[in-house]
């Protein structure tokens, strides 16, 4: 078992990073930066949002498993106090008292960027953003390729499942449980007049369904991929959509969504 921990920076979180390794080494576990098979974030859901983009080129051969040093997260589920059982888990000793780990998979949104200056590709794991910089943003949103809007106003959110209690959930967007393969697009404070009209509530296409929204002026834009801030002032579409592609995080005990979503906003 090939591992590699990826920790907020805080001392806190540095100091739980040690004891994983110091117990990993007295499991026999290989630290491994390169092609690991788990990768430990510890922190919070941002250092798992980092941890991801980190191993994004090998997601398919990693599952995630995330510890909280604060407050309990979404992506960060596994108490500090865990962390022995943890590497025990992973260390794969058949102790008749452990639950064996599952792993679950959640949807990820893929993106295509066109810039007069080029085409990127992109992964998200909680949602990207398209603000205006020096003022409002004017964008056509099209649904598979068909004319379905005028936007204008601070910007649009696309989400992921798993994202829909992040950006989303400030923007009134609904939580999506993750088994479903969808991604929500929210508005950030449109305008509504006559000449731009948008639907004004969040809407959830399926999997194979596509978005395409177009920059409709000269604007400098900022895409936001995650934490990551892309400055673009050349933007001419970006082309969204469900990914084929999946996140995996490890759990070895039961967590379910709506716990989490209680645990986070209501208890
Ligand atoms: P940040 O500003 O430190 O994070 C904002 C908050 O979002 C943190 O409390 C973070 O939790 C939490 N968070 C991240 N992913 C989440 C998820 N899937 N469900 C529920 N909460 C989540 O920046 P960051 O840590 O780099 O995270 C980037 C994320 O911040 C973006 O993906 C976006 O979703 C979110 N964001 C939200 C708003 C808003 O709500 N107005 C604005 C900008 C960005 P931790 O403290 O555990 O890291
Ligand atoms: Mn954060």
């Amino acid at each position: 078992m090939r591992y590699y921990v990826l920790d907020r920076g805080d001392p806190l979180s540095v100091e739980l990073s040690q004891t994983f390794h110091k117990l990993a080494a007295e499991q026999g576990l290989e630290l491994d930066a390169k092609s690991p098979d788990i990768v430990v974030s510890i922190g919070g859901d941002g250092t798992m949002l980092h941890a991801f983009h980190t191993f994004i080129d090998q997601i398919s051969s990693i599952a995630f498993v995330g510890i909280h040093t604060g407050h309990l997260g979404f992506y960060a589920d596994w108490k500090a106090d865990e962390i022995p059982e943890l590497v025990q888990m992973m260390s794969g000793h058949s102790d008749p008292g452990l639950l064996r780990p599952r792993i679950v998979r959640y949807p990820l949104i893929e993106l295509e960027l066109q810039k007069k200056s080029g085409a990127s590709s992109h992964i998200c794991l909680n949602e990207f953003t398209l603000k205006g910089v020096d003022g409002t943003v004017v964008a056509q949103v099209d649904i598979n390729d068909q004319m379905f809007e005028m936007f204008r106003g601070d910007g649009i959110c696309v989400s992921t499942p798993s994202g829909s209690t992040a950006y989303n959930k400030s923007l009134g967007g609904a939580m999506i449980h993750p088994t479903i393969e969808a991604l929500q697009i929210t508005e950030i404070a449109s305008i509504n007049n006559r000449v731009f009209r948008t639907l004004g509530s969040p809407l959830v296409l399926p999997k194979h369904h596509h978005c395409d929204i177009y920059s409709r002026k000269e604007q400098n834009l900022l895409l936001t991929i995650d934490h990551v801030n892309l400055p673009m002032n050349d933007m001419v579409s970006v082309r969204c959509q469900v990914s084929d592609r999946k996140i995996s995080f490890v759990r070895y005990r039961p967590f379910p969504f709506w716990n989490r979503v209680r645990n986070a906003f209501l208890d």
